[in-house]
């Protein structure tokens, strides 16, 4: 199984990519909840966070520092920003293939809504 974002990755789909390297690509979410938007994807198709392995930690964590580097990109490192991974179902994953969201360039509110 090819993931939507494999596509993009391998450049079969179009995409507005801001960084790139041998571990991760990252691009703008096409319907971005914030200013920025934008997806930190490993190149490497990881379906959920349940599904890394030990072998992955490196990975993992470069997915973080190329968070606080694109964000410095946007120019909302200062103002802040946030970071989303979501697994599964409840957390409402709609694309499984591993991925960051990084949202920023307004206040984000609370974490989460309230019931
Ligand atoms: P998630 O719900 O965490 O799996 O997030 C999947 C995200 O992928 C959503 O925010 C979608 O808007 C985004 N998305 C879906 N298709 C594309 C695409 N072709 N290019 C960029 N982002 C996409």
């Amino acid at each position: 199984m090819t993931t939507l974002f494999a596509k993009i990755i391998r450049g079969d789909i179009s995409s507005d990519t801001v960084y790139r390297d041998e571990l991760v690509t990252a691009f703008r979410d096409i319907a971005p909840a914030a200013p920025t938007h934008v997806l930190i994807v490993p190149n490497k198709e990881i379906p959920t966070l349940n599904d890394a392995k030990a072998e992955d930690k490196a990975l993992l964590g470069h997915m973080m520092l190329v968070a606080a580097e694109v964000a410095r990109q946007e120019g909302v490192d200062q103002d802040g920003y946030r970071l989303i991974l979501n697994c599964n179902r409840d957390a409402g994953q709609e694309v499984l293939h591993l991925h960051l969201h990084l949202l920023g360039g307004r206040p984000l509110g609370p974490l989460l809504k309230r019931d």
